[in-house]
């Protein structure tokens, strides 16, 4: 297993907002243990997909790129789903890279090995322990999110935690439940994420309807906290894989 057997989606040289205060280029790898409605990056889920850019033009395009970027953002699908990231996280670090991680934490054990490689971690924690299989689909997948989450606490590595709410799914009472979870862990207080219709499937995007993050967590809720909130156009959104491959700035990662 080397790098060159990596599955990669897509790949974008060039962007400025997925390592916060860094510019990075960003890598989407195929597969995703989970299925969870809002996923914004369906195609990316069905692991046995082929990839569409391979390691080897990865690779030409940042040994091009030393000295003006600051990293390199693995993203997806769940990037930790693949053995082969390991050595792709060496070869960046190599390079001179910082490595960046955008993960649901589904790995505990491989994100354990990536640390002391990765110089920043996006993790997305989706629901209290007890409500994770509902949006998730996975029935083990709670205790892997908060066993990441632990991992990382204890680590050295610059973390943001994200909490992405889905109003479909969640309550203000399981926030709540969150919230006061990831204080007792010692954990960073969380940014809450507004989950976005653009790239969901037709389905979710009818259920979700107009429901928005203010509907289950009201503005005076959690005074300090950091909101992500983006209203997409919810019509005619292409498929994230396809707009990927030609995309050539910004991703929404996890
Ligand atoms: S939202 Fe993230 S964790 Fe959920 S299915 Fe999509 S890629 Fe996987």
């Amino acid at each position: 297993m080397t790098a060159d057997d990596l599955v990669i989606a897509g790949f974008v040289p060039f962007s400025a907002i997925d390592w916060p205060g860094k510019l990075a280029a960003v890598l989407f790898l195929q597969g995703c243990p989970w299925n969870c409605g809002y996923c914004q990056n369906p195609d990316l889920i069905e692991s046995a997909v082929p990839g569409v850019v391979p390691w080897t033009q990865v690779r030409e395009t940042l040994e091009q790129r030393v000295g003006l970027l600051d990293g390199v953002v693995f993203s997806g699908g769940e990037p930790t789903q693949q053995p082969a990231i390991l050595d792709a996280v060496a070869e960046v670090t190599g390079l001179g890279f910082g490595a960046v991680l955008h993960t649901n934490g589904a790995y505990p054990d491989r994100l354990s090995e990536l640390l002391p490689n990765l110089a920043w971690v996006g993790l997305d924690i989706k629901a209290p322990l007890s409500r994770y299989q509902a949006v998730t689909g996975s029935r083990r997948g709670g205790e892997r999110a908060w066993a990441s989450l632990d991992l990382l606490v204890a680590s050295d590595v610059d973390y943001e935690v994200r909490v992405s709410v889905d109003p479909t799914v969640l309550k203000l009472s399981d926030i709540e439940e969150i919230v006061a979870e990831l204080e007792r862990r010692g954990a960073r207080m969380p940014v809450l994420q507004e989950v976005r219709s653009l790239g969901a499937r037709a389905e979710y995007v009818a259920r979700l309807g107009d429901t928005r993050l203010a509907d289950v967590v009201p503005e005076d809720a959690f005074p300090g906290m950091e909101r992500r909130v983006e209203h997409a156009p919810t019509a005619a959104a292409p498929s994230i894989r396809e707009a990927l491959v030609t995309r050539d700035g910004g991703s929404s990662g996890d």
